[in-house]
């Protein structure tokens, strides 16, 4: 028997004799493929993923040691506790502390693909979960005030339709009970971040956020969410803008991070 996976998600509540009933009838004359193997899948409530894609998606999840700070996975041969990257050591990041639940590679960068470029959003009824289950890792809900998503462009936004970080924040923020704030936009439109080298990474984000409502964050303990993190440079900007605005200390959450000290 397979293990149990150990961050339940609506893949694993039970589901009804209607429900099965109905998936049965749907499968035959509309069969559905797991979207990253294309094997077929039982059910159309499983949005897509079969379920060995999907443990492979567990097996991604980051475990210690880590960067203290900005949680950069790093390599061990014995039971190194986390400590301080190099990077943060040389220049500790305005944000109090980034985690993340997985690699960013594999099964999982393919799923937040889907949900960020294939309109699948209701991927993140998987997704959050995930989410929520790093944040109980390090930290407890009476630790936040806010949780803050980070933004689109407001055309980017509009060309998409949504925003995934968004989605995952405000899934997030209805498991833990800590209320979610729009109160951050991004001022001047960015390129996206892959194929950059880290300097032009931090220039393209650089002044990209502003807070929209001081008044609103001053003095909060905020946890900023975005779907992945990779050198941190988006997040440091957002972070910055959000202090500079009166908020009193900002983590990041993100549901993946690419890679590995
Ligand atoms: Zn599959
Ligand atoms: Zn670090």
């Amino acid at each position: 028997m397979a293990p149990k996976p150990y961050f339940p998600t609506i893949r694993d509540s039970p589901v009804s004799l209607g429900r099965r009933l109905f998936d049965g009838f749907l499968n035959l004359i509309y069969p559905e493929e797991c979207f990253v193997c294309s094997a077929a899948l039982a059910g159309h409530q499983d949005c897509g993923i079969c379920s060995r894609c999907w443990d492979n998606v567990l097996s991604l999840k980051i475990t210690p040691p880590r960067c203290t700070s900005c949680g950069l996975p790093m390599q061990s041969f014995d039971d190194t506790p986390d400590h301080l990257c190099g990077n943060c050591i040389l220049q500790m990041p305005p944000y109090a502390g980034a985690r993340s639940f997985g690699y960013y590679t594999a099964e999982l960068s393919k799923i937040i693909q889907e949900l960020k470029f294939r309109g699948r959003r209701n991927l993140v009824r998987l997704l959050g979960p995930l989410l929520t289950a790093a944040f109980f890792e390090s930290w407890s809900r009476d630790e936040f005030d806010l949780i803050v998503p980070v933004p689109l462009h407001p055309k980017r936004r509009r060309d998409r339709g949504y925003n995934q970080s968004e989605l995952l924040a405000r899934s997030l923020s209805r498991q833990i009970a800590v209320p979610l704030g729009r109160f951050l936009v991004r001022v001047r439109p960015t390129l996206p971040q892959v194929g950059l080298t880290d300097s032009e990474r931090k220039e393209n984000v650089r002044k990209a956020f502003r807070c929209s409502r001081p008044q609103q964050i001053s003095g909060k303990r905020i946890l900023l969410v975005d779907d992945v993190m990779t050198t941190g440079a988006t997040a440091a900007s957002a972070a910055r803008a959000l202090l500079d605005g009166g908020a009193l200390r900002v983590s990041v959450l993100t549901v993946a991070r690419a890679g590995k000290g």
